[in-house]
Parts: C-alpha cells; structure tokens; sequence
C-alpha cells in the first residue's frame, strides 16, 4: 500500500508505496482509510528523538471503509463507513467498568499498534513498521480491532468527519467529559491549534459564559473568535493571568485548559484558575515538564488533571458529536483549512511547524 513512513525523526517522511498489509486476524477490520488529519501529537512524534518506535507509519484521525473483517468481527461488515480512534473501548476492563474508557487496557498499545502476540498488522521487505497510535491513519489501509472502528452513517462526508477522531474528541471531550463543564462557568484556553479551538467549541456547547483565548498567531485568534470565544488575547501584548483574572471580576477562571502542551502555559493556566477551580492539561506536552506546584495549591483547592483523547468513549461520543455537527451546533467545516494528497505530507507538516491553518487533512 502507499504510505507516509516516519523512517528517521527529525527527518522528512517517505512517501512509499510498498508497505505490506496483513489480512484482519480474529476480531480486527480491514479499513481503506480515505481521509487522515494531521495533529500536533503527530508532529510531535516525528520532531521528537525516541518519540516511537521506527519504521511507522503515524496518522491518528482518519475515516473510511471497511473493505474486510476478520474472524469473530460482530459490529461491522463489509461496506461500512467508519472512524477510527486512537483508543477503543473493551467495555469490561478495570477502567471501563468505572466509566474511564480512554485509559481502557485495550488502548495501552497506542503508541505502537502492536497485538497482543507482538505482532505488527504492518510489514516492509520483510521488517516490522510500527501502527502508529493503534491506526497508521497515514497509510492507505489500516487493520484494528473492531474495537477502534466505530460505523457512522452512510451519508456522514469522511472528508469533514475525519476531524473528530482525534481534535474533536479530544477538546470538546475535555470540556464535555473530563472538566465536565457547567452551564455559566469561565473558562480560559491557552494555545489554539486543532485541540484549542475543539475546546472552545466545547466550551460553546457547554454554555460557558465567558471563553477567554491566548495565542500568538493573529490568524489563529481569529478563528477561535469565529468559534465562539468571548475575549481574545495576545499573549504578547497581555499579561494572560492579569487579564483573565481581571475578565473575571478579580476571581480567577472557574475552568482553565491549555492545548498546547507547554510548561509556562499551564503554570499560566493554574495561575489564572480561581480558588477551588480545575486546570486540565490537553495539549501533548513534549518531553519533561518540570513545575513547581505552588504551595498555595493546597490552601487553594485548585485543581490539575490530564486529559487523554477528551475522556472519551469513541463509541457513544464520535456518534454523538457527529449527531452535534448535523444539528448545526458543531463546526467542523470550519476546523479544516488545508486539504494535500497523502504524498504532499511534508508540505502539511511544514505548515504545522510554522503554526499555519487548523487541521490540514490528507487525501488518498
Ligand atoms: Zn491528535
Ligand atoms: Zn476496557
């Protein structure tokens, strides 16, 4: 099949066409992917030495067809139209029975796709190509167990649909399911790539009264603004604490998110949170954070919680934010402002390091 393989981080992806694919064991799915998003935690994988295993092909929200199924596949059947996401859901583990399906142990392989016998679905002249967070959306098949493909409807555009899978889950999940954000609350969102904008539609859906955004790129407080953010700032211009403590009448946000994954942003955002409030770390931090937590966190009763793909269920939730978007009250539409073949990949990612558009998604 044809690929975008990560070969050497730090490096340019391949582009190549001679990727052996697995026919789906027991239990898994043969998905011809058709459109995959490119995300930051991809971006981060590639740029960051020791980020995964290699050879692998990465691509962590994507959507397609089901063109196989394997031994024992309930759910689906030929023809389907699915998404993929990074973690399924096994319903009876440790995690699922007390309702925290992202951290499901069916999901520990994320990083690699590995099976449980140690397999990859993925081979090269003979050598192991790692799935990259459980899918290789990058290339142009992906074998999972069912559990990671959940069927949508037959009319849903993959091409729009595909944003879900991992910006959507994971911000409008991190509001919706993780912060669990109440009607009326303030809410501050730092960095506003694919995942910060998704919380801000979070934070509309939830009916906050007040989302206070910080970035430095003008293009990006635009479209946040376009999305629903109430107050808009550049962080260059604005002391970001100062400011959403001062929105909040001297009190301090009620729920703050950053979406970027860096260390002075989510001090920023523990700073700005208000006595007793949550801040909700979202975005993929890369390498080490090292902060000290003020001692005052004690007195205080703040809060600092991860977040892994929103809290989500794929199964209830790709359904449900999908059902959000035909109502009108979710824009995806909007979220994808780049669109490259699969072969153009590196052109995505350059545009990605630059902080250039929102979603860029790639095109087989
Ligand atoms: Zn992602
Ligand atoms: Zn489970």
């Amino acid at each position: 099949m044809r690929a975008a393989l990560l070969e050497k981080n730090q490096q340019p992806l391949s582009f190549v066409e001679d990727i052996e694919v697995d026919d789906p064991g027991t239990g898994e799915v043969l998905v011809r992917v058709s459109h995959c998003g490119i995300c930051h935690s991809d971006l981060t994988v590639v740029d960051m030495p020791g980020g995964t295993q290699l050879p692998c092909v990465l691509g962590h929200e994507a959507a397609g067809t089901v063109e196989e199924v394997g031994i024992g596949v309930t759910r689906l059947v030929k023809g389907d139209r699915v998404m993929l996401t990074p973690l399924p859901t096994c319903g009876a583990c440790y995690y699922c029975s007390r309702n925290q399906p992202s951290l499901c142990v069916d999901g520990q392989n994320f990083m690699t796709g590995l099976r449980a016998d140690g397999t990859s679905p993925f081979s090269r002249k003979g050598e192991r190509v790692y799935q990259g967070f459980g899918l290789g959306g990058w290339g142009e098949y992906s074998v999972v167990d069912e559990g990671r493909a959940v069927k949508i409807d037959d009319d849903t555009p993959l091409e729009i649909a595909c944003v879900v899978g991992c910006a959507i889950q994971t911000g409008v999940g991190a509001v919706l399911n993780t912060a669990k954000v109440e009607e009326g609350a303030t809410v501050l969102v730092t960095g506003l790539g694919g995942i910060g904008v998704s919380i801000v539609q979070g934070a509309r859906l939830a009916n906050a009264s007040r989302i206070i955004v910080s970035d430095p790129v003008a293009e990006r407080r635009d479209y946040a603004a376009n999305f629903g953010a109430t107050d808009v700032l550049d962080p260059n211009e604005h002391d970001i604490v100062a400011k959403a403590i001062e929105l909040t009448g001297g009190i301090g946000v009620d729920y703050a998110f950053d979406g970027a994954g860096h260390e002075k942003l989510i001090a920023d955002c523990i700073a700005a949170t208000r006595s007793g409030g949550t801040t909700t770390m979202v975005g993929a931090a890369l390498g080490t954070l090292e902060m000290p937590v003020p001692a005052m966190f004690l007195t205080q009763e703040k809060k600092l919680q991860g977040c892994l793909l929103g809290s989500c269920n794929g199964h209830r939730d790709i359904p449900r934010f999908l059902a959000l978007w035909r109502k009108g009250a979710l824009d995806l539409e909007s979220m994808i402002t780049h669109r490259h073949p699969i072969a153009d990949i590196n052109v995505g990612l350059d545009d990605m390091r630059v902080s250039r558009g929102l979603r860029h998604v790639l095109e087989f």
